[in-house]
C-alpha cells in the first residue's frame, strides 16, 4: 500500500515539476521507458559531439562516425558529456546499472563466466525492473544480458551448460532469475554478431542469422506494435535493449554490416583514429574500420526504434535513453586492452535522454549505480527507489537545470581482477587491484600490490588541459592536487562500504575517517 502511494504521488510530482497538467478525467499516465545501451561504444564515437552547439561544450574531438538518427536525438534531448562506466567491464556495469549498486555490492565484481561463482547479480534485491514491474509495468528485456554465473541449466539439452568451452561465458538465465522481466528474448554473452541466438520467454531458443542489433530492433519494433499480443496495451511499459555491437571482434564482415562498412574501408587509418594519443600503427588499428562501421550500424537499428515509437504514437509518453556500459581504447593510450582502464575512451559512456525534458547539455558526472535511481525518478517513481541502492537520483535535474541537487564531485574508478581459486580452479574472491577517481579536472587511479597492498602504480591526468591523458603526472609534485581528489575518494570509499574502506587501504595517501 505504502508503495501504490509513493508511486501515485511520484508520479503526481512528475507532472507537478513540469509544469504540465495531468489529463482530464484521471491521473496522469505513467511514462513508457526504453533504455537502449550497445556494448564497448565510447562517447567519443558520435558525430555531433563535432557540430554546433555541441562541439563548444567538450575538449575532444569526436571520432569521424557517421550517427545521423543520435545527431538527430541529441537536439531532442537531455546530453550528458561526462557520464562515466565506474568498473568499465561489461558484466559490473551491468550490475550496477541493474541494482543501482557498486560491484561490491551488487554481486558482480567481476566479468561473468562459469569459473567466477562470486560473480553473479544478486537475486535477493529488487532490481529496477523489479521496481517498475511493481508499478504496474510491462518489462520486457532484449539482447545481452550478461550477469548471470553459468550453470548447467541449457534448456534444450538438460544438464548442460549453454556453450561447450570451458569456462563458459554465455549463460540462460531462467525466469526465477529475471527480476520482474514478463517479456524476454536475451543471452548471456556471445560475440558472432550475425550469428546470434536468444532464448524467449518461455525457453525457447532463436537463432535467427540476422547482425543482432538490426534483428534485436525488429523484436522491439514487434514488442512495440504488440504483435503476438506480447504486451498488455493498458500498462506502461519498460524496455531495455542490450545490443553487443560495437564489441569486437573487428575484423571482418561477419562483425558489421557491409553498407556500414563501405563508408570507412577506403579511408586511410590516420583519418579514423584521429585522437592525438592513438597509434594507426598498432597491430589493432585495422579494426576502426569495423568498429565504425558498427557504431554506424547500431545507430541505424536505435533509429528504427525511434521510428516505431513515432509511428505508434508513442513518442510523447515513452522517455528513451542512450548509453553503453563502457567504452573501447581502439588504439589510443598504446593498450591493447579495450576498457578496464581510467582513460576518457574506457570509462566515458553516452548518456542521452528523450522526453518530457527541454533539450540541453549538462556534465553532471553521472555513475553507473546514479542510473536506476534516475531512471525511476524520471518516471515518477522516486518514491520505490530501495533503500539497497547506493547511487544517487539525478532526475529532478533532468526536469530543471536549476534543480537543488548536489551535484557529484566526480565518478570512482574501480578495476577489480580474480583473487584466490579453489582447487577446481573456481574463482572465490576478487582482487581490488585499483581504485580511483575522476573529476572534472582531473583522473586519478591508484594500483596495489596483491600481497603487500602497497602501491606499485599510479595514473594522474589533468584532463582539462590534457584532454588525451598524454601525460601521467608525478605524485609527489602535485599533492595538494592529490590531496584533494583522494580525500573525496575516501569519502565514496567508506560510503559504499568498498574493501578499499574496509580494508583501509593506503591509508597513508586516502583519508578515511572513523
Ligand atoms: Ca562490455
Amino acid at each position: 500500500m505504502k508503495n501504490r502511494l509513493n508511486i501515485l504521488l511520484g508520479g503526481l510530482g512528475l507532472f507537478a515539476l513540469q509544469g504540465c497538467k495531468a489529463p482530464q478525467g484521471g491521473q496522469a499516465r505513467q511514462p513508457n521507458v526504453i533504455y537502449v545501451f550497445p556494448d564497448q561504444y565510447r562517447n567519443q564515437a558520435m558525430e555531433f559531439w563535432g557540430q554546433e552547439g555541441f562541439r563548444e561544450r567538450v575538449n575532444f574531438r569526436n571520432d569521424p562516425v557517421h550517427t545521423p538518427r543520435l545527431n538527430d536525438f541529441a537536439r531532442e534531448s537531455m546530453v550528458l558529456t561526462s557520464a562515466m562506466s565506474n568498473c568499465p567491464l561489461s558484466s559490473p556495469h551491468r550490475g550496477s546499472l541493474l541494482t543501482g549498486m557498486y560491484p561490491n555490492k551488487s554481486g558482480v565484481p567481476l566479468n561473468c563466466n562459469s569459473n567466477r561463482p562470486i560473480s553473479s547479480l544478486r537475486a535477493d534485491v529488487d532490481c529496477v525492473s523489479d521496481v517498475f514491474s511493481g508499478a504496474g509495468y510491462d518489462c520486457a528485456y532484449f539482447g545481452k544480458l550478461h550477469t548471470d554465473f553459468p550453470t548447467p541449466n541449457d534448456p534444450q539439452r538438460p544438464g548442460k551448460y549453454v556453450e561447450d568451452r570451458i569456462p563458459a561465458w554465455d549463460a540462460y538465465t531462467p525466469k526465477e532469475r529475471r527480476h520482474g522481466f514478463n517479456y524476454w528474448y536475451s543471452y548471456g554473452t556471445f560475440d558472432e554478431h550475425k550469428n546470434p541466438h536468444y532464448w524467449d520467454t518461455d525457453g525457447k531458443r532463436h537463432d535467427p542469422h540476422e547482425w543482432s542489433p538490426l534483428h534485436e530492433a525488429g523484436k522491439v519494433v514487434s514488442y512495440l506494435r504488440n504483435e503476438g499480443n506480447v504486451r498488455d496495451p493498458k500498462k506502461p511499459f519498460f524496455i531495455m535493449v542490450g545490443m553487443n555491437p560495437p564489441h569486437s571482434p573487428y575484423r571482418s564482415l561477419d562483425d558489421c554490416m557491409e553498407q556500414d562498412f563501405n563508408l570507412y574501408k577506403d579511408r586511410p587509418l590516420d583519418s579514423l583514429l584521429i585522437r592525438p594519443n592513438a597509434d594507426p600503427e598498432m597491430a589493432k588499428a585495422e579494426s576502426a574500420r569495423y568498429y565504425f562501421a558498427s557504431v554506424t550500424g547500431v545507430d541505424r537499428a536505435f533509429g528504427q526504434i525511434l521510428d516505431a515509437l513515432e509511428e505508434l504514437g508513442l513518442d510523447e509518453n515513452t522517455i528513451v535513453v542512450f548509453s553503453s556500459d563502457h567504452g573501447e581504447t581502439m588504439c589510443s593510450q598504446h593498450t591493447d586492452d579495450p576498457k578496464n582502464s581510467p582513460f576518457s575512451e574506457s570509462m566515458n559512456v553516452p548518456f542521452i535522454v528523450r522526453g518530457k525534458i527541454k533539450p540541453r547539455l549538462d556534465d553532471l558526472m553521472l555513475s553507473s549505480p546514479d542510473i536506476m535511481p534516475t531512471l525511476l525518478g524520471l518516471a515518477g517513481l522516486s518514491g520505490s527507489i530501495p533503500a539497497t541502492v547506493q547511487g544517487h537520483n539525478y532526475a529532478p535535474l533532468f526536469l530543471d537545470e536549476k534543480a537543488d541537487v548536489v551535484r557529484p564531485t566526480g565518478a570512482l574508478y574501480i578495476q577489480n581482477l580474480d583473487g584466490e581459486k579453489d582447487a577446481d580452479g573456481k574463482i572465490r574472491s576478487y582482487f581490488p587491484a585499483s581504485r580511483g577517481f575522476k573529476s572534472s579536472h582531473y583522473t586519478l587511479a591508484l594500483y596495489i600490490d596483491r600481497d603487500s597492498r602497497k602501491l606499485v602504480k599510479s595514473l594522474l591526468f589533468d584532463d582539462r588541459n590534457d584532454p588525451y591523458q598524454m601525460n601521467n603526472l608525478p605524485l609527489e609534485e602535485n599533492k595538494d592536487v592529490v590531496d584533494g581528489l583522494c580525500a573525496e575518494m575516501g569519502k565514496v570509499l567508506k560510503e559504499i562500504d568498498d574493501p578499499w574502506y574496509r580494508e583501509r587501504i593506503l591509508s597513508d595517501m586516502i583519508p578515511y575517517g572513523e
